[in-house]
């Protein structure tokens, strides 16, 4: 595919992170490590970087093309060279007062929650995140407070409540959303934040069901709100915050042959999905009316899309999987522009 004519910058910047073969998919394709998703071509300029990716079926002559903004292929610590490339420029602008969004998007698989949350030993984006916002608390005064909540079937639930409840949301006429009770727990250190977040991640894993493991089918929102105190001592704290979320797995109904709630879920993870791909592209192409309320996920987001915010799409694909990572690029190659 041919770069774009014009030099875009885009407001959302949507990338693509694959992931490398895990020793089991190696062990079942007899060895063969060979990825079918390739960067072509690579431009960078003063105002704008572009990428073209190409996606190739190993079984088939067929292949794709989608230009991006930026590819990190299956070297081993993608998430740490994503996060000081593309998420810590967002940090800074938190103390300022202005709100940020990471996005893990694609399918159930392809890498979402590794790299949000990350192991123990590979931080993923939320925990580097909230070190470095920790590190500049701890130097200027500002306080750090994480809420933890997820979006299933188009409703909020707060993860940090003991008994995980149900949260509406309120628009004031600033147009900044509350989420109405919804828990902030001050964190002044990386154990504090390890405690607080991992019992709401195992909240996530059995809400609503019971059943182990819905996690994939849920979009997981971590919001790490910062107060900064004006500097002339005098006057209201600036608020900013960073909303890192974990999306629930993109599917293609006509593959995964869902039935019954499985296809309720997957209806409305598919058109909170789509609903934010025209967000996205509304904002990048400046069309004067952005669709913020044709999904939850959206409308939670408006404070926090578009504006004065600024925000980030990593596309997650497993790099075995040639259909269902061109379902994932080409939504996310949409949201940029056409
Ligand atoms: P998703 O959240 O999109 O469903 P996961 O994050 O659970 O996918 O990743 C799928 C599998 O791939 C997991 O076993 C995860 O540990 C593994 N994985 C993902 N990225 C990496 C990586 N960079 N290095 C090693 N394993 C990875
Ligand atoms: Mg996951």
């Amino acid at each position: 595919c041919t770069p774009s004519k014009q030099a875009i910058v885009s407001k959302v910047r949507v990338v693509v992170r694959v992931r490398p073969f895990l020793p089991q998919e190696i062990a079942a394709r007899n060895g063969n490590s060979k990825s079918c998703i390739f960067l072509l071509d690579q431009q960078e300029n003063d105002n704008y970087d572009e990428v073209s990716v190409h996606l190739k079926d190993p079984n088939t002559s067929r292949n794709e093309c989608y230009r991006l903004d930026s590819f990190f292929d299956q070297e081993d610590d993608n998430v740490r060279r994503i996060f000081y490339r593309e998420v810590n420029s967002l940090i800074p602008g938190i103390f300022h007062g202005f709100n940020a969004t990471v996005f893990a998007y694609g399918a159930t698989g392809s890498g979402k929650t590794y790299t949000m949350q990350g192991t123990e030993e590979l931080p993923g984006l939320m925990p580097l995140a909230m070190t470095t916002i920790l590190s500049i608390c701890q130097s200027t005064g500002c306080i750090a407070e994480v809420s933890y909540y997820e979006v299933y079937m188009d409703r909020c639930y707060d993860l940090l409540e003991v008994k995980t409840k149900e949260i509406s949301i309120l628009d004031d006429k600033d147009g900044q959303i509350h989420l109405r009770g919804l828990s902030r727990i001050p964190i002044n250190s990386m154990s504090e934040f390890h405690e607080v977040f991992s019992c709401g991640i195992q909240r996530r894993k059995v809400a609503h069901t019971g059943l182990n493991d819905v996690s994939s089918r849920s979009h997981g929102v971590l919001v790490i709100s910062v107060s900064t105190p004006p500097g002339d001592g005098s006057g209201p704290f600036l608020m900013g915050k960073l909303n890192l979320i974990d999306l629930a797995g993109n599917e293609d109904n006509r593959r995964t042959c869902n039935e019954g709630i499985r296809l309720q879920e997957s209806a409305k993870i598919n058109q909170s999905l789509f609903a934010l791909s025209n967000v996205i592209y509304a904002l990048n192409n400046n069309k004067p009316r952005v669709p913020y309320r044709e999904s939850k996920l959206t409308r939670i987001l408006q404070d926090s899309l578009g504006g004065t915010s600024r925000a980030l799409m990593v596309a997650c694909l497993n790099p075995g999987e040639y259909q269902e990572s061109v379902h994932t690029v080409s939504l996310a190659a949409r949201s940029r522009h056409i």
